[in-house]
């Protein structure tokens, strides 16, 4: 974790020069994956029916999404450099009040003002460490906010600035849907343990979730898991269970147990929407590990057409990509791992590494300010952040901040303690575990 920098040229401010050129030319075609990314992304406050411009786009967005309201006007309509300075004015008057944390994917623009950068597992931890602080204002998406506030301390407030920051890909399994699941796996499996003492099945649920998924973990002898330790996790459920249900990542748990060994042919993918998730009872009954049938947009838009340009583009390119992009681009990259990974490896690399990045263009953009010795870039030419990240921008920052210090709590996220105890435990039982090694 660390504190970031701007980088010479953020994706926002890219963004600007490419879709609207001050000239007066026509906008870069193809250059990103939406033209209206270059706006503010109060414009699509006011249209509830989708994630909004990014990578999630074409999602379907659950009819209970939480939707942000208007955000005042002087917010929308402030120049840069006047939310630069009203942010800045705000956090010096809130001082110890306040902690900022910044997700690694978030604008560069947002960045600048946090006291942690960091994953979303690593933020949670950090909000620990400032006990003093009334508020947290998590610059990031909506299960990490949960998070922070069932690790965080009972009163204070964690605030997410922009309420439509949510996650495709978590909101791809809801408690409904796997309450469903789980009962139709009980008929077919049982419930009590083998010879062994094994029961049939653990559920694992990827931090990308709601606090309900990881309190149903809770409840059902379950854990949590982040993409750096998810082996480590299973190799805990393996040693508890027959099998494992993974969600909502199937990308994420296919990668890891994968590389586990796990055939591939045992690892059926749970469609929600069919009766045994699409699956034959014969085949649910082989399986090792159940998938949900959940994914990042973001990083599903990695390909090996990606990879094999890069490679004939820049010979001896080093590919690290995330585990939540698809199996044949793992399999096909140099390297995969977490955020946390792929930082470490671009900071220890000898000067002169040239990198191809499988992750969010915010981060390989940062990446690639703060490490001029080496030349990185992103995998995926046309530029293309998470929507729902794409939501924070300093106008919601300001707008929070300055309500913070006139006593107001703005857009709290709070989860209810019938959820937030048994979702404790999930996530008790992964911080029991060692560390694991960082992915492969
Ligand atoms: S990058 Fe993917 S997993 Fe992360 S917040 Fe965006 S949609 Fe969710």
């Amino acid at each position: 974790m660390s504190v970031s920098v701007l980088s010479p040229v953020s994706v926002d401010v890219t963004l600007q020069s490419l879709l609207k050129p001050k000239d007066g030319s026509a906008p870069a075609k193809g250059a990103a994956c939406n033209s209206r990314l270059a706006d503010g992304p109060w414009v699509f406050d006011e249209m509830p029916a989708g994630y909004g411009p990014g990578a999630s786009e074409n999602d379907v967005i659950p009819a209970d999404t939480p939707h942000q309201g208007v955000l005042p006007q002087e917010y929308r309509t402030a120049s840069t450099e006047e939310l630069d300075l009203r942010i800045r004015a705000a956090k010096a008057a809130l001082g110890e009040r306040v902690v900022l944390m910044g997700h690694f994917y978030q604008r560069d623009e947002v960045i600048q003002y946090a006291d942690f950068v960091g994953d979303s597992f690593q933020l949670a931890q950090a909000a620990k460490t400032r006990p003093e602080a009334e508020a947290i204002v998590f610059c990031g998406v909506h299960f990490m906010a949960e998070t922070a506030d069932m690790l965080s301390g009972k009163e204070q407030a964690v605030i997410l600035p922009n309420l439509a920051a949510g996650c495709s890909m978590a909101d791809m399994a809801d408690l409904d849907s796997v309450v469903e699941c789980w009962e139709q796996l009980e008929d077919i499996y049982g419930t009590g343990p083998n010879a062994e003492g094994k029961v049939p099945v653990i559920p694992v649920t990827y931090m990308n979730s709601s606090a309900a998924l990881k309190g149903f973990c809770g409840e059902h002898g379950g854990i949590v898991c982040t993409s750096s330790n998810a082996a480590k996790v299973l190799e805990w459920a393996f040693e508890r269970a027959e099998r494992v249900l993974f969600f909502p990542d199937q990308h994420l748990g296919r990668n890891t147990a994968k590389k586990m060994g796990v055939p591939l042919a045992q690892m059926p993918t749970w469609n929600p929407y069919k009766p045994l998730g699409g699956n034959t009872a014969e085949r649910l009954q082989d399986a090792k590990v159940l998938l949900w049938h959940g994914f990042c947009s973001v990083h599903k838009r990695f390909s090996v057409g990606q990879i094999e340009q890069a490679r004939r583009e820049f010979p001896g390119v080093r590919v690290i990509v995330h585990p939540e992009c698809p199996m044949e681009v793992v399999d096909a990259a140099d390297e995969s791992g977490s955020t946390d990974y792929i930082v470490k490896a671009i900071a220890a690399a000898p000067a002169g590494t040239t990198f191809a990045i499988g992750t969010e263009v915010n981060l390989v953009t940062r990446l690639a300010g703060q490490y001029p010795q080496h030349h990185i870039f992103c995998l995926d030419p046309v530029i293309c952040p998470c929507s729902t990240m794409y939501r924070i921008h300093p106008g919601y920052l300001a707008w929070v901040l300055e309500a913070l210090e006139k006593g107001v709590v703005l857009n709290q996220i709070k989860v209810s303690e019938d959820v937030a105890v048994p979702a404790r435990v999930a996530l008790e039982r992964m911080l029991a575990l060692k560390p694991a090694a960082a992915a492969r």
